[in-house]
């Protein structure tokens, strides 16, 4: 298959819908965004890498990094994680509360808002958040092969000064005990992850291990088990776009997460990994031309999980 003739025909696919969308607004930084941007990058298990449109532009990750805390925390403390955090779709907005009280400051699933909360809060353990924290940039960055990958503090402050819904919800779960260390130190950490700043054609090769059964295709690496992948994707395709998760696995069919920087990634098991970028959202807050970009892609490839 010639990959970059298929994403320039994806490119020109999502054309119209440029520009559509809202751009979020509650970070006061991320409003600033160009609606008419978008980039696509594919990469593969032999280590090639596809790139359209402005997916070598670095963003913000966002919700996306909720993906590698997990796979970084469930290394530490394995199945131990699962006292903390459930497993089921939570069916309700990123950052709601609601379910929270009802299920006594357990959240339903670590892809939700609360969710992240607490898998930082684990990935904290016993050591501080600063090494926490560059344990999770020194990952990303070996998995995406790119040693400048770091944090846009600008964007981490403005959202840490925006952050009274973050703020309520740590602070919510550790009224039910549900976190060891102290909210605003686990709020940073959240903070500093939802704002690495990284390409589309980088994040692309930072999941590749989730495609091939947690192994690290170029490198050889062992990154994790593979059942560990397996449950990664399975979280990411039941819960990985908020109320919108049905949506997505109705409309693209693959293990994916969104961000409300306008990202998407999306795992193509056994093939390789897909990211988009596009920062208008759609109402349920993922991408709304990334989302197309994915369904247009997965059209013309037969990629969906459920062929
Ligand atoms: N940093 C964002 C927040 O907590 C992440 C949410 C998202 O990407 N959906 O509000």
């Amino acid at each position: 298959m010639d990959y970059q003739a298929l994403i320039e025909d994806v490119l020109s696919d999502v054309h119209a819908y440029r520009g559509t969308g809202k751009v979020a607004s509650y970070i006061p930084v991320l409003a600033q965004a160009d609606p008419h941007k978008f980039g696509m990058a594919i990469a593969l298990e032999d280590g090639s890498t596809f790139v359209a449109g402005d997916g070598e532009e670095a963003f913000t990750i966002q919700s996306l990094s909720y993906v590698f805390s997990l796979a970084l925390a469930l290394h530490h403390v394995k199945s131990a994680l699962w006292n903390h955090v459930g497993r089921e779709p939570a069916g309700s907005p990123v950052n709601s509360i609601i379910q929270l009280e009802i299920e006594k400051g357990k959240p339903r699933n670590p892809l939700t808002s609360s969710g992240a909360l607490v898998v930082c809060d684990q990935l904290i353990g016993r050591r501080g958040r600063e090494e926490a924290c560059a344990e999770l940039l020194e990952f990303l960055r070996t998995r995406s092969g790119a040693s400048d990958i770091g944090i846009d503090e600008s964007i981490a402050m403005s959202e840490s000064r925006a952050g009274a819904f973050n703020r309520s919800l740590a602070h919510f779960v550790a009224a039910f005990g549900n976190l060891s260390n102290p909210p605003e130190e686990v709020l940073s950490l959240y903070y500093r992850q939802c704002s690495v700043a990284m390409s589309c054609r980088q994040l692309a090769q930072a999941g590749l291990f989730l495609a091939f059964d947690g192994v690290d295709p170029v490198k050889g690496e062992v990154v994790c088990t593979p059942s560990r992948a397996r449950r990664i994707n399975a979280l990411m395709l039941t819960s990985g776009h908020y109320d919108n998760s049905g949506d997505f696995a109705f409309r693209v069919g693959l293990p994916g997460k969104s961000a409300v920087s306008g990202a998407i990634l999306a795992i193509v098991p056994r093939v390789g990994v897909v990211s988009v970028w596009s920062p208008g959202l759609n109402d349920a807050g993922t991408s709304l031309v990334g989302a197309v970009a994915l369904e247009r892609l997965v059209e013309r490839t037969g990629w969906s999980i459920f062929v």
